[in-house]
């Protein structure tokens, strides 16, 4: 089929000159092979039921001939009639049609490569996943993997299917197996590459096994208890009136204990199983912040300092879990910091990655600060800072890289204090899902600051580049 295209060089433009004259049609689409390449393809039919199918390539100028016959040759792939009937040639053009509107509209990153490492082929969800760059031709500069064009070399010498599966880690832990198939094309070799995400997959079953592990490790001591106390109920305590009442109490606190580990570990899991896909909604940080802090107890409310201002802090976040970063810092605070200490929470808007984290560490004389979760470096970001600070006891230096840790406590700050040690680590989570950021500062006897992040959608922003919503 590809050999039946007349080649360009071929073209005889005079003949075509005259035939125009009795030629009706021309069509043309684009092609989005690199994104940049525009190809135009005009098939015409004569009055008198002659055929002429005359092509030429509008490549970019940049382009070279040789590139932009490869994109013709590319064309031709998927057709299944022979263009040297009028029939034909309206079924090569309707073939390659259908072929390019399939893969452009498949949820997969498709990628196509030629012999000599080009990307001649991509599709939209190949685009999103790698943000390719218009121009960007070189498949190993696209997907810097060097097992993965290592696969493809060999695909390409031995012309046999692969499957490869690849991991990343940053900014979040990303699963995927990618298919990597030969086709021929006008006597040249073609590798097309389809990426099957299998993220959610492969976390629903890691979640399934921690939450099984987590659980019954966690619940294990608490049930104990309460069994122990049923027997003791039913046995020697079984007439004593004062110690039924004792028991019955510590009974309610361990189910209670019970019930919020369970629904903490819930939490943690549904987040961890969406950390790969970032969120899209825009949510107001400061109405969040207000409308949790408004549900507390009113003598909670009393000791919490924060006003939130007129304009939205616009914040490209889910509702619902950015409410939950500011339900566990602030329970935190107000927990830990102990009944005398009162608790500030600050929103600043607008900052780049540097002032943010300046904002996030107010460098307290003598504190401790460190970062426990940073976003990827991106410099048009701006950023939205929720810090939340105590005037506790602190907490001292060695602790604070595990902070965050699942069921890490802090034995000095949390003897006596109900907690599940789940608060920070569903925080960070959140945090890495909104590609945030999460810093702690402490300083024993002056207390805690923990402040959260997250990008701000720059659609949203105000002219000015920083508001200070209150100032602590
Ligand atoms: P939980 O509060 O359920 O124990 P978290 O993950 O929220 O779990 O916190 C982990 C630990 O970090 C707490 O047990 C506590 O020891 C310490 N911590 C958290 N916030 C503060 C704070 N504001 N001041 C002092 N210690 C804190």
């Amino acid at each position: 089929m590809p050999e039946s295209l007349p080649e360009p060089a071929a073209l005889n433009w005079p003949v075509i000159a005259t035939i125009l004259g009795v030629l009706v049609v021309a069509c043309g689409f684009i092609f989005g092979l690199t994104q940049n390449v525009i190809m135009t393809l005009i098939g015409a039919t004569s009055v008198g039921g002659s055929l002429l199918v005359g092509w030429f390539l509008g490549a970019e100028a940049t382009k070279s001939a040789a590139e932009a016959r490869i994109l013709a040759e590319k064309d031709a792939l998927f057709a299944s009639a022979s263009p040297e009937t009028a029939q034909g040639s309206v079924l090569v053009r309707d073939a390659v049609r259908f072929a390019r509107a399939a893969i452009e509209a498949t949820p997969n990153p498709v990628l196509i490569v030629d012999s000599a490492g080009r990307l001649v082929g991509t599709n939209q969800a190949s685009r999103d996943r790698f943000s390719i760059d218009a121009g960007q031709v070189r498949f190993s500069a696209v997907i810097r993997r060097p097992n993965l064009v290592d696969a493809v070399s060999e695909v390409f010498k031995t012309g046999e299917t692969r499957t490869l599966s690849i991991e990343s880690r940053v900014p979040v832990d990303r699963y995927e197996r990618v298919s990597i198939a030969p086709f021929e094309a006008d006597q040249e070799r073609f590798v097309l590459l389809s990426i099957q995400d299998e993220t959610e997959a492969r976390m629903s079953e890691r979640m399934r096994a921690d939450f099984l592990a987590n659980a019954s490790h966690e619940l294990r001591t608490p049930l104990a208890g309460i069994i122990g106390f049923i027997e003791t109920l039913r046995g020697p305590a079984r007439d004593d009136a004062v110690a039924r009442d004792r028991f019955l109490e510590i009974m309610h606190l361990q189910a209670d204990r019970m019930s919020r580990l369970i629904s903490d570990l819930l939490s943690l899991s549904r987040i961890e199983l969406n950390e790969h896909v970032a969120p899209t909604a825009r949510s107001d940080f400061a109405a969040a912040v207000q409308e949790i802090v408004e549900s507390l107890p009113p003598d909670k409310q009393k000791r919490i300092e924060f006003k939130a201002g007129d304009d939205p802090l616009w914040v490209i976040g889910d509702w619902d879990e950015i409410q939950q970063i500011a339900a566990n810092l602030i329970d935190n605070a107000l927990k830990y910091g102990g009944p005398q200490s009162d608790v500030r929470i600050i929103l600043s808007a607008w900052l780049d990655r540097d002032s943010a984290l300046k904002s996030a560490m107010r460098e307290w004389d003598g504190a401790s600060r460190l970062p426990l979760t940073s976003p990827e470096v991106d410099r048009d970001r701006l950023y939205c800072t929720l810090r939340v600070e105590d005037s506790g006891p602190g907490i001292a230096r060695q602790h604070l890289p595990r902070l965050s840790e699942r069921f890490y406590r802090v034995e000095e700050t949390a003897t006596g204090k109900s907690g599940t040690g789940l608060g920070l680590a569903i925080v960070k989570h959140i945090v890495n899902r909104h590609r945030g950021g999460l810093v702690v500062e402490s300083e024993q006897g002056r207390g805690t600051a923990f402040s959260v992040y997250l990008p701000q959608p720059l659609e949203l922003g105000p002219v000015r580049t920083m508001v200070e919503v209150q100032a602590g």
